[in-house]
């Protein structure tokens, strides 16, 4: 048994100071001054969350090289996440199901956080259900392999059934003809190819088709669009929030989307090339506006690993990504310090919400198993890439000062004290 003192539990719209004592691994007790004499953790007034979520990380299954799963769940339990969703896109790409369960069996085996894992829908496999897959990834732009759904017209038949879709949105038509237009030599003309034209016009199609299966079909999709980084397209969603009735629409953005800008691209370099690109000042304000207005329902990181001389490499060789769950937490208590969020506005990005669009089960509650993120709100600290338990030690926030750290890390009962 283990007793954790004087923490602050959030939840929705309140914050409850109480003790919390776990046995094997359960939540046994949660009150003022419980009276134990054992093991004890003084977690001195520090705010304690249902575990976070991390609904996008790409742990590099097949490259090791890059990332595995764990030093993946290692980066996560340092930045304060519990639960991780692990995208489809690996060498093999998840697109059957005895590829899926391979993946799965050694995902669970080796991470050392709460792993779920997503399905990845091809033009052939769209109506296969995978029971463990926690959600069906469509990518409207190549990903890998067969991993990509290039015939749209096939988008309502494949959304018009009973599952949880996460949908990468980038318009495949637009970014040919944007191609064609510039050429791939400098960061800046990488984020002017995949334009935000390429991710409105994405969001435009898929909503029309979710328009008609809202109005015509009994089924009832949940879509969750990934890493949407623009204005119009979160006004697109945000209406369509409103105005769907049986079809549930929701929305992801990421830390880089919030907080980088094309501006910054020629810069940053490397560390400033992803898919989508980086947008302009004034969607860094609007996805803001989003997580304040309750339309962004996630923050989730697109934790994307590389090696480091790839991301040194010209714009054409780089890969996108960079890694992101070690400085997610941080980021984001910052934006509460700074007073642009409260800490409701994060508790409900990082836990409730995910945690209610993918069923996970992160509640602090008697009988359930350990799952929690305590936060030092006054720690202040330089986030160094050195530092970083991911294999890919580069970050576009290097030596920016941020208040707000992960003081410890729960998993199923094991705690990280970090
Ligand atoms: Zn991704």
């Amino acid at each position: 048994m283990v007793l954790l003192k004087n923490g602050k539990i959030v939840s929705e719209n309140k914050i409850t100071e109480s003790d919390i004592l776990i046995e094997d691994g359960i939540i046994q007790k949660i009150e003022k001054n419980i009276d134990y004499s054992g093991e004890t953790i003084d977690l001195k007034g520090n705010y304690v969350f249902p575990g976070f979520i991390d609904s996008h990380v790409h742990f590099r299954w097949g490259n090791p090289e890059k990332e595995d799963f764990l030093s993946g769940s290692e980066a996560a339990i340092a930045g304060g996440i519990v639960y991780a969703i692990d995208m489809p896109n690996n060498t093999p790409p998840v697109t059957t199901k005895e590829i899926f369960y391979k993946k799965m069996k050694e995902g669970n085996e080796k991470s050392k956080i709460n792993l779920y894992f997503a399905y990845g829908v091809t033009e052939n496999n769209y109506l296969e259900n995978v029971e463990e897959a926690i959600f069906y990834k469509i990518f409207m732009v190549k990903s890998v392999g067969d991993l990509f759904i290039s015939d749209y017209s096939k988008l309502r038949e494949i959304l018009d059934q009973n599952k949880i879709f996460a949908i990468h949105a980038e318009h495949k038509n637009v970014i040919l003809e944007n191609s064609k237009k510039y050429e791939l030599n400098s960061f800046k003309n990488h984020c002017k190819i995949r334009s935000r034209e390429s991710e409105i016009e994405a969001v435009k199609e898929v909503l029309e088709v979710l328009q008609k299966i809202d109005k015509e079909s009994k089924n009832k999709p949940n879509v969750h669009f990934c890493h949407i980084s623009v204005k119009e397209a979160l006004d697109l969603i945000k209406n369509a929030k409103k105005t769907f009735k049986n079809v549930k629409v929701t929305v992801e953005v990421s830390p880089h989307h919030l907080f980088l800008n094309s501006k910054m691209a020629e810069d940053l370099k490397g560390c400033g090339k992803f898919n989508p690109p980086l947008r302009e000042e004034a969607d860094n304000l609007a996805l803001l506006n989003g997580i304040i207005d309750g339309t962004v329902d996630v923050v989730a990181t697109d934790h994307a690993p590389h090696l480091l001389n790839e991301k040194l490499n010209v714009v054409e060789k780089c890969p996108s990504g960079i890694p992101g769950i070690e400085t997610l937490v941080p980021l984001i208590m910052n934006l509460v310090n700074e007073g642009k969020i409260s800490i409701f506005d994060a508790y409900r990005v990082l836990s409730k919400n995910p945690s209610k669009i993918f069923k996970i089960n992160n509640k602090i509650e008697i009988g359930n198993s350990a799952n929690m993120t305590v936060v030092d709100m006054d720690k202040e600290y330089k986030i160094s890439a050195k530092d970083f338990k991911s294999k890919a030690k580069f970050t576009p926030f290097e030596g920016k000062t941020v208040k707000g750290k992960p003081f410890a890390t729960l998993v199923n009962g094991k705690i990280y004290i970090l």
